[in-house]
């Protein structure tokens, strides 16, 4: 991956907390746990030898924590005054006043012929990224080490395309300007509706990955995933807006102009989502490397019956 100039940076956008882009690690962890259940033979060990080549130390080379090495990788940048490079990948911020996706993909303009995916350019939006990505992973003649790139940006961005206020926008970054107080939440310093999604959701389920992942997997149907699996990224992307236009915004939006309120009804259904969308998200991630490492689907009886198990023994021994 070459060095993008900074000439192109927004100033605004480099000022925003870096921490409060993405899911949380735990969240990425879970939906990659998920996905792994739903690899096919030959999808998983592609998988595990291109993590095994990897020369990046960012993070363990496991599936959970590659999955969160985009946003490391990120953040690393951003010490070196390099964070515009990636850092609008991460997201696909469609208005919900005026909604234009291929306005909120800078225009949806393809790849330059011969340029790595992951040489950029930095405007580009997480639906497109993936899709790039993924191209690069299903075609054997990419570079070993893109391909490496490769899949653990697909790993993260296919997670990112599932947050609630990674589509949605209300000119407040996905809700990274709304002030909130939640009732039931201790507040730290951290107090931005986006965040709340992000992690504090995610963490009042009160489920390290490894468990998270094995309750949501018991929970999802087969016919559940026949169906979550017919859409693309892109789909993913506007089914994502509009849950968080409705849950995460709501009407009238959340706003950023005054401190918010967020009660308790609010908080039991954002759980409710968050939970849909790390199953849907850990689902739509298992078909799309099945289909760029192996050229094969998931056999979604089969994986699915077999988290189920996994799950009843682990709960006959507690
Ligand atoms: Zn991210």
């Amino acid at each position: 991956m070459k060095i993008v100039a900074l000439s192109l940076a927004l100033p605004i956008l480099a000022a925003l907390p870096q921490s409060a882009l993405a899911w949380g690690d735990d969240g990425h962890k879970t939906i990659a746990l998920i996905a792994q259940q739903c690899l096919t033979p030959k999808a998983s060990d592609a998988v595990k030898s291109l993590l095994a080549a990897d020369t990046d130390n960012l993070v363990p080379h496991d599936i959970a924590n590659a999955a969160t090495w985009a946003d490391k990788f990120r953040d690393e940048n951003n010490r070196r005054d390099h964070y515009q490079e990636t850092q609008n990948w991460h997201f696909t911020d469609i208005e919900i006043a005026t909604p234009d996706l291929t306005a909120a993909c800078f225009g949806r303009k393809p790849l330059p012929a011969r340029m790595l995916a992951s040489d950029g350019p930095p405007q580009a939006c997480a639906v497109d990224k993936v899709e790039q990505f993924g191209a690069e992973l299903a075609d054997s003649g990419t570079d070993a080490e893109e391909r490496v790139m490769a899949l653990k940006f697909v790993l993260h961005f296919a997670g990112d395309l599932h947050q609630p206020l990674h589509s949605p926008d209300n000119h407040d970054y996905g809700g990274n300007s709304v002030k909130v107080t939640v009732e039931g939440f201790k507040h730290t310093r951290k107090d931005e509706l986006h965040g709340f999604w992000d992690t504090q959701f995610v963490d009042a389920i009160a489920k390290p990955p490894t468990a998270l992942s094995k309750q949501l997997l018991a929970e999802i149907t087969p016919a559940q995933a026949a169906e979550w699996a017919q859409g693309k990224p892109e789909d993913w992307a506007m089914e994502a807006f509009n849950l968080g236009k409705n849950d995460a915004y709501g009407s009238p939006p959340l706003s950023k102009d005054t401190p918010q309120q967020i009660d308790a009804v609010y908080v039991a259904k954002a759980e409710t989502d968050v939970k849909l969308q790390l199953k849907r998200a850990g689902v739509r991630l298992a078909l799309f490397l099945d289909q760029k490492l192996a050229s094969e689907t998931p056999d979604w009886n089969a994986c699915l019956k077999a988290g189920s198990a996994v799950s009843s023994r682990a709960r006959t021994r507690q």
